[in-house]
This record gives structure tokens, sequence and C-alpha cells, in this order.
């Protein structure tokens, strides 16, 4: 097998293993809610506070966060949702280290913030807000997206796989269409295609 061919076969392998991760996350997202945080430094300007990068996965979308220590729950309280409970049950990896998280019901990041319109509806949005003087940044991306994004490598593996299984024989090495051909050889570019000209 040629090697390109093996990268590209061990390459859909990988994206359909995480396709189907990604699948089994969002189904899960409409019934739990997952929040991932992992607090780093504390912040110069208020020691109160420590730079958090959080993943929430919730109601079809992901969020990645990026910003001071419960500015979240704050922008959230602020639009009549109470998502500070309940608390991180799980100190992953080793305790005393801050990468937590927590399972709640779901809720719509969007609705949450009042976005409104087809994007939206589509599961996208964006939001980048000062509070105290810092600044967070907020992406939202639907899953559907995301399973698209892995699903890429296997549908090119599908549509190649079923040209060379339904198609006329095509020499390997340049493409050229081989039916009727009994020399064995590539009459395109010379090439030895005797065993696969029959496959
Ligand atoms: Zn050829």
């Amino acid at each position: 097998m040629p090697l390109r061919r093996y990268i590209f076969n061990t390459l859909t392998v990988v994206s359909v293993l995480l396709m189907l991760g990604v699948v089994g996350l969002w189904v899960r997202s409409y019934w739990v809610a997952d929040d991932f945080r992992y607090f780093g430094s504390q912040l110069p300007s208020d020691p109160a506070l420590s730079q958090t990068y959080a993943i929430y996965s919730g109601c079809g979308e992901v969020s990645p966060f990026l910003g001071p220590q419960d500015m979240r729950e704050t922008l959230e309280m602020a639009a009549g949702i109470n998502s500070t409970g309940p608390p991180y049950p799980f100190h992953l990896l080793i305790p005393d280290t801050y990468l937590v998280h927590r399972s709640m019901p779901p809720y719509d990041l969007n609705s949450v913030y009042g976005h409104k319109g087809f994007v939206h509806q589509l599961g996208f949005g964006y939001n980048q807000r000062t509070y105290k003087g810092l600044t967070s940044y907020e992406l939202i991306l639907p899953y559907w997206l995301i399973t698209i994004g892995f699903a890429v490598t296997p549908l090119i593996w599908l549509l190649k796989w079923r040209r060379r299984k339904l198609g006329p024989p095509v020499c390997p090495s340049c493409g050229y269409d081989l039916t009727g051909n009994e020399s064995g050889v590539c009459s395109e570019c010379g090439v030895e295609v005797n065993s696969n000209a029959a496959d």
C-alpha cells in the first residue's frame, strides 16, 4: 500500500472515531450539560480572580471560554440564569489542581445571552465582554459543524472506495481509464498495471 494511501486510511479511521465521539457528546448535550474549567494564574489586577479556560457543552452547542474566573456566571446571572450551582464535584487528574468538571441541566447559551437571528439559531455565537476592566472571550459553536468537520475525510474515502469498486479500472499511478487494457501497461504513463487492472 502506498504511503499516501496508508496515511489517508489512518486519517479516515481517526476521523470516524472522533466523529462518533462528537455525535455521542452531541446527543448527551441535550440531557446533561458538561462544564470543564481550568483555573490558571491569579490576575495581577485582582488577586481574587484567576484566568479561566473553560468549555461548556449543552443544548447542541460547545463553547470555549477565556476570561476572568466566574465571569461567565456573572454574565449568565445578569441574563437571569443561575448557572453557579451545583459546585464542582470533581477535581480531575490530581487533587489540588484546578481542572474541574461538573454536570448540570443543559441551557442554551445563545438564548441566555439573548442572541437572536438565523446565525444563532444555527448554533453560532460570540461574546467579548468587559467586566471589572477585564475582558472575556467566548465562542459558541454547534455540534453539527464539528461533526461535519470530522465527516469530510470519511466521505472522501467512501467516494474513492465507491469509484474503485463501481467505476472502470483505472491506473493507480495516473488515474487513466484502463477499460479494455490487455497489455498490462498503462498507455498513458507506462506504469505496470497488470494486477490492478483486473481488480
Ligand atoms: Zn498511468
